[in-house]
């Protein structure tokens, strides 16, 4: 059976060329970079390779960036390493589980956290994030891309206030690296969490960009790895999959990939939308090339979900990370969609190697699932309440 998968927001296929880069990392190259013979020489002159690729990605120094396991341990990493009780967090009630759960817990501590909701668009307004300043707003933690809907937000005015308040800005950018330029410099910010698996990289490996003399307190202690900013044997053949992936995530903003992504992404839009009972969650707003997050009347967005991967085509209801649970999606309903439209909404989300056959495929499929679902739904027969 045809198989397409539309869930690239949940994680990527590594790309041939980022396995090959790994391969010999894990057999014949095998050291621990930190070891001072041969093998842990090559190991670190590895590593050292990728920081470098991963330097010019962000456009920072090279010393600036810490290899960690992902978007959530930098998210964490940035909210644990610089709060502490009586301290101020401003964030916003959009952001991923990796911030909204360590906010909760910093809360429950004495840290105090203001959450700005966004407009009905999805976006953060600057001046909200202004209003919410305090005396000890020590941090403000937003988002680059929206995981769920793809919005992206206005970073740049965002790092300007806090730069203007002398208060620490974190982006977490897992979402949106890859898919639009990132320049942590242009955008004023301190902190900036990445993860290699949202852009064809592997699993399990992440960056952050620290910005010198951030005074950010590590989340894993031990040994001296990542200028003890972060302990733990570093993860050499993931570190140099992601540089790698780093590499061709920067050849792909620039000749016209993410372009061929978006108007794949818009014909796909388009063609769901000429049925009727659909629109688009933060459609106004600009977007990364490769999301569109749709609501379909009378649908239950889990069933849809389903009834797609039967038939080949893998997407997902809300956010992939709380998908099992049956609470509408907290974006959505932030955005001021009523609970039953937050739960029939669905994210496509395309990867850069998508194709015209793939779209073509999905929507031959998807008015057939929604003919069907809506003819047995008893959400359609108006008998859920
Ligand atoms: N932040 C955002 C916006 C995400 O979408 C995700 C993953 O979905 C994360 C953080 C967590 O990243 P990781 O899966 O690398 O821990």
């Amino acid at each position: 059976m045809t198989r397409v998968y539309m869930d690239a927001n949940a994680t990527t296929p590594l790309l041939p060329e980022v396995v090959e880069a790994m391969r010999p990392y894990w057999i014949d190259r095998f050291g621990n970079a930190s070891s001072i013979h041969l093998d842990g020489q090559q190991a670190h002159t590895a590593v050292d390779r990728a920081r470098a690729t991963l330097a010019e990605f962000l456009n920072c120094h090279d010393a600036e960036v810490i290899f960690n396991s992902g978007g959530t341990e930098g998210d964490n990493t940035a909210l644990f390493g610089l709060l502490r009780p009586g301290n101020h967090l401003i964030t916003t009630s959009i952001e991923h589980s990796a911030i909204l759960a360590a906010a909760n817990r910093l809360a429950a501590f004495g840290v105090d956290v203001t959450y700005v909701a966004p407009s009905a668009s999805g976006v953060i307004d600057p001046e909200e994030i202004r209003r919410a300043l305090r005396p000890n707003t020590r941090l403000i933690s937003v988002m680059l891309a929206n995981n769920e809907t793809g919005v992206l937000q206005p970073i740049e005015e965002i790092g300007k206030i806090a730069g203007e308040a002398g208060a620490f800005f974190h982006i977490d950018a897992v979402q949106g690296a890859g898919k639009v330029p990132l320049d942590v410099r242009r955008s004023g910010c301190h902190l900036c969490s990445i993860s290699a698996h949202k852009m064809h990289g592997p699993k399990g490996i992440g960056a952050m960009f620290v910005r010198r003399g951030t005074p950010l307190e590590p989340l894993v202690v031990g040994g001296s790895h990542e200028r003890r900013q972060r302990a733990g044997t570093e993860n050499v053949p993931g570190i140099v999959g992601f540089g790698r992936a780093a590499e061709l995530a920067m050849h792909s903003l620039e000749d016209g990939t993410m372009e061929r992504v978006a108007a794949l992404r818009d014909r796909l839009e388009a063609g769901i939308l000429q049925l009727p009972g659909t629109g688009v969650n933060g459609g106004a707003a600009p977007r990364v090339a490769n999301t569109t997050n749709i609501w379909f009347d009378d649908l239950e967005g889990e069933a849809l979900v389903i009834a797609l991967d039967l038939k080949g085509v893998a997407v997902s209801g809300g956010s992939a990370c709380h998908s099992g649970a049956t609470e509408p999606s907290h974006v959505l309903m932030a955005m001021g969609l009523d609970k039953t439209r937050a739960r029939a909404s669905l994210r496509f989300s395309l990867l850069k190697t998508a194709t015209d056959a793939d779209v073509d495929y999905v929507l031959k499929v998807v008015p057939e699932a929604i003919a069907h679902l809506r003819a047995i739904s008893p959400v359609a027969a108006g008998t859920a309440g």
